[in-house]
């Protein structure tokens, strides 16, 4: 071959190189263009990590955030305050994945056209919390460290979502060496992204596991004489019950039967209800994937394996994941799986629409109605019906201990049967001293604005 010719069939084979990736580009353009509008670092569309791409309402269409301009938050301070973990910060201090996740759905992009901000009207996201219950469990955690999350087991909306403490996104406070104590975990959601120390709420578990597992667990009997030695292990108890069934050992809670049953059941069982329960795994939606909890007795020996049955030892709940599981408790064994966004709306046309998605859990529906008459008489024997003055609630409060000079972690998770109002809820207060206490009217408030929203929702249709 002589010199000339070698060199055209370089170019030639350079040519076809270009050439297909011409082509290579052109169909990933069509392809995936609209993704690549929307990443992380578009200045057309972001202000630090959180994407400014049209309006955000709440369930009644109370305006949570326009920022089809700049980034305007909701009048209302407390309202600004309570929903700034969901929407996010200007600066991307608060990363809120939410709207991150349907930034395709709610940005005016066609391959041709490209970006098409101001022609259009701004898309609106309409969210499926309600602005007054998000106000409402805000005010009731009063400052106070925690969470609170309430859902429809049904269809899965979430009405509530709150972590605590905040900020106003329009009054980004300095934290200083003086109020980092105040600001403390203010970066992170902890509905979404924290676990906890769950404490007695574990015992709904447990007992759970039980009615499933051991034929005649409803007629067993346990004796409580305020504390019992489990394999070298102290296991004390809140009071002195003394003969009490399994129902009347979860109404007051009883540490030594609760220690007992669990070292019956033995570490397999309890392993199995709690992957049932989905303690150990992750809920992922709306571009949001909760923390993990934690149910690992694998080195225990007795005595630690009665305290993880207690809600103790090294046991952690994510507070969405565990409000799931009351969902299933009151639902027959399967919950909606919580979400967050209910529709995308531009022009009038909808580019999003949210679906049901069902989650089973295996759980037996008679061992489920069996809990809910459990953990209604909790409600009607221990905590007060006067705590929920409008609806029907089954409920286990938890006080988790935190160990040495720390002061308890208050918890308060259940669901309520009314068949107009299928709600599942948790409330987690840091440092709140006891569940019954601290979290359980915090529940009773909450619950009453959201059943406040629903009528309303319900008489405007
Ligand atoms: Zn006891």
């Amino acid at each position: 071959m002589n010199k000339v010719s070698k060199r055209a069939w370089l170019v030639l084979a350079a040519a076809a190189v270009i050439f297909c990736g011409v082509i290579l580009f052109v169909v990933r353009y069509a392809r995936d263009a609209s993704e690549w509008v929307t990443f992380p670092g578009n200045p057309h569309l972001y202000s630090g990590i959180n994407p400014s791409i049209g309006t955000v309402r709440d369930a009644s269409g109370e305006l949570l955030l326009d920022s089809s301009g700049e980034r305007i938050y909701a009048h209302d301070l407390m309202l600004r305050r309570s929903t700034m973990h969901l929407l996010g910060d200007r600066d991307g201090f608060i990363e809120a994945p939410l709207l991150g996740h349907y930034a395709e759905d709610m940005i005016s992009y066609s391959p041709v056209h490209g970006l098409v901000i101001e022609e259009k009207t701004p898309a609106t996201a309409e969210l499926t919390i309600a602005a007054s219950v998000q106000k409402a469990a805000l005010n009731a955690l009063g400052g106070r460290k925690g969470t609170v999350g309430v859902y429809n087991y049904v269809t899965g909306e979430i009405l509530c979502a709150v972590t605590s403490p905040t900020y106003d996104p329009d009054d980004v406070p300095e934290i200083t060496e003086e109020n980092e104590a105040q600001y403390d975990g203010v970066y992170v959601n902890r509905f979404f992204r924290s676990s906890y120390t769950p404490g007695s709420v574990f015992k709904a578990l447990t007992a759970t596991a039980a009615l499933s597992e051991l034929e005649d667990a409803e007629s067993m009997t346990f004796y409580c004489g305020g504390e019992v030695i489990i394999d070298g292990e102290r296991i004390v108890c809140a009071g002195y019950h003394g003969e009490q069934d399994l129902a009347t050992a979860l109404k007051n809670s009883c540490n030594v039967a609760f220690g007992e049953l669990t070292v019956l059941l033995g570490k397999d069982i309890m392993t199995e209800y709690a992957e049932k329960a989905g303690i150990t795994s992750s809920l992922s939606f709306d571009g949001i994937r909760t923390a993990s909890g934690s149910f690992d007795v694998s080195e225990a020996g007795e005595g630690s394996l009665a305290w993880a049955g207690i809600g103790q030892y090294t046991d952690l709940i994510n507070p969405c994941q565990y409000m799931t599981f009351m969902g299933m408790l009151a639902n027959g064994g399967k919950a909606a799986q919580p979400y967050l966004m209910q529709r995308i709306v531009t022009d009038g046309t909808a580019s999003y629409q949210a679906e049901t998605v069902m989650l089973e859990s295996g759980l037996r529906s008679d061992v489920t109605r069996t809990m809910a008459e459990m953990m209604r008489n909790n409600v009607v024997q221990g905590y007060g019906t006067a705590l929920f003055p409008d609806v029907e609630v089954c409920a286990k409060s938890g006080t988790a201990e935190m160990g040495e000079g720390k002061a308890s972690t208050a918890l308060f998770a259940g669901f309520v049967t009314d068949a107009k109002y299928p709600l599942a809820f948790i409330v987690v207060v840091e440092e709140g001293g006891t569940g019954a206490s601290a979290a359980a009217p915090i529940a009773g408030s909450v619950l009453s604005a959201c059943v406040e929203h629903i009528d309303r929702q319900n008489s405007s249709k």
